[in-house]
């Protein structure tokens, strides 16, 4: 391939999430990494292809931290609609075990552009079920053509319910093989270079769906392999009983028993912690994907955002799988984080700290490429990826909020995206994911939803 430049000007605002908001703002980018961030007549004024940016707000490409694409095709599920997490777990399993290599494969390319349209340029999804066939291939070739940086993990589910576990037996997996398809999908998907497209993520589902035996062994592999380790953790006070009453132990305390916890491990959720707990996870260097949405609809509770930080831990944000959030907008989660904390620092956790709109766009950034171990995304300076966004301001939601554009991507209705770039290639223009057809896909979605639903 040879060297290709990509000049982008004249921003009205451009805010870079590591201190600098520049106003006339611009880029110049070769080969898919930024070489300049600055006003743009300091800018190299000639290039490849150039792209006028007046009007727009740009900041880095969102990062989702946590998600379950293949629930695209349960979202507004009847009968689970309005439980909590267990029942609703209980609902839908059924429901999944049906799936097909093609509903993983549809439901992953749905999702991926959903997201990709509130603006996220990277996204990791937890798949933990493979029915009927389906494997970690499958989501590969539902991206195929999608320029999007895609983290997927080889998750998995080991204690079905005649063992004490809570999924039926019908969607857990023979541990043995799950080792041998973990390395397999290692080996043949994960990238380890700077600028990486594909990683893999070693990920069992729970502590309510894997054995300690599964949890011990997942830890071991990623450590062998150097990929990164993910699961659900401290999501509700179900899950708190059943390892108090199965293990002995609070969720941290059991994860900490398998070597679970350290600066390659991030967990979902993690709502029901005490501050002891918060401590040892920021020591650790463990980070956190959170859910807000999820955790609202599934009435799970207020994770202690404020104390993760001050402790160290590493924040990112989850739209969560679509059957908890029934949306994949990861604009909207950063609203939603924003709002949830105003409740949770009243009165516990201190007032006068509320989080603010630049807060909420970090977590959204810069958190979520931390949580996913990587040092070439996240921010807008010399040397990262050109993964950003542009949003344009003359819109009728953000009228009257430009006193402040990057608040009012927060404050105000959440929106889409107009362009977005991955690596100086364009993944949105024109509000539309390049390459797909949208309007074939949801059909196509719809149909396979349908048969799912049975
Ligand atoms: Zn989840």
């Amino acid at each position: 391939m040879p060297m290709s430049t990509l000049l982008v000007r004249n921003a009205e605002l451009l805010v870079s999430m590591d201190g600098r908001e520049i106003e006339g703002g611009g880029m110049f980018i070769r080969d898919g990494w930024i070489e300049n961030v600055d006003h743009s007549l300091d800018i190299p004024a000639i290039a490849d292809e150039i792209v006028d940016l007046s009007g727009h707000l740009v900041l880095p490409g969102l990062v989702n931290t946590h998600h379950h694409l293949y629930q695209t095709l349960t979202r507004a599920f009847p009968g689970a609609q309005d439980v909590g997490l267990f029942e609703w777990l209980r609902t839908l399993y059924p429901v999944w075990a049906r799936m097909t290599p093609d509903h993983v494969r549809t439901a992953t390319r749905l999702g991926l552009v959903e997201l990709a349209r509130s603006g996220a340029t990277t996204v990791f999804d937890h798949q933990y079920l493979w029915p009927n066939g389906s494997r970690l291939d499958d989501q590969i070739e539902g991206a195929d053509g999608l320029n999007v940086r895609f983290h997927v993990s080889r998750g998995s589910m080991s204690l079905g319910e005649s063992q004490g576990g809570l999924p039926p037996d019908s969607v857990v997996e023979d541990e043995g093989a799950i080792r041998t398809d973990t390395l397999r999908a290692i080996s043949e998907y994960h990238d380890t270079e700077r600028g990486a497209m594909r990683r893999v993520v070693v990920a069992p589902c729970s502590p309510f769906t894997v054995t300690p035996e599964l949890m011990r062994d997942s830890a071991a592999i990623a450590r062998e392999t150097g990929v990164r380790l993910h699961t659900h953790l401290a999501e509700t006070e179900d899950e708190e009983e059943f390892c108090l009453e199965n293990f002995g132990h609070r969720p941290v305390a059991y994860m900490e028993t398998l070597d679970w916890i350290g600066p390659d491990v991030w967990y979902a959720h993690s709502v029901h912690v005490g501050d002891d707990e918060v401590a040892r996870m920021g020591a650790a260097g463990t980070g956190i994907a959170h859910c807000p949405t999820s955790n609202m609809r599934l009435a799970s509770g207020i994770a202690p955002i404020g104390p993760y930080i001050a402790a160290g831990v590493s924040v990112g944000l989850g739209v969560d799988g679509s059957a908890s959030n029934d949306c994949s907008n990861l604009l909207a989660e950063a609203r939603q984080a924003l709002l949830l904390n105003r409740l949770a620092v009243s009165p516990g956790i201190g007032a006068g700290r509320q989080m603010t709109a630049r807060q909420a766009l970090e977590l959204a950034t810069s958190g979520g490429a931390r949580v996913l171990g990587r040092d070439d995304i996240g921010i807008l300076a010399p040397g990262f990826a050109a993964d950003f966004i542009a949003i344009d301001l003359n819109r009728v939601e953000f009228a009257g909020a430009l006193h402040d554009p990057a608040a009012a991507a927060v404050l105000c209705a959440p929106t889409r995206v107009d362009h977005s770039w991955v690596g100086g290639r364009p993944l949105i223009q024109n509000g539309e994911v390049v390459g797909v057809d949208t309007g074939l896909l949801v059909e196509r979605h719809n149909m396979l939803a349908r048969d799912l639903a049975g």
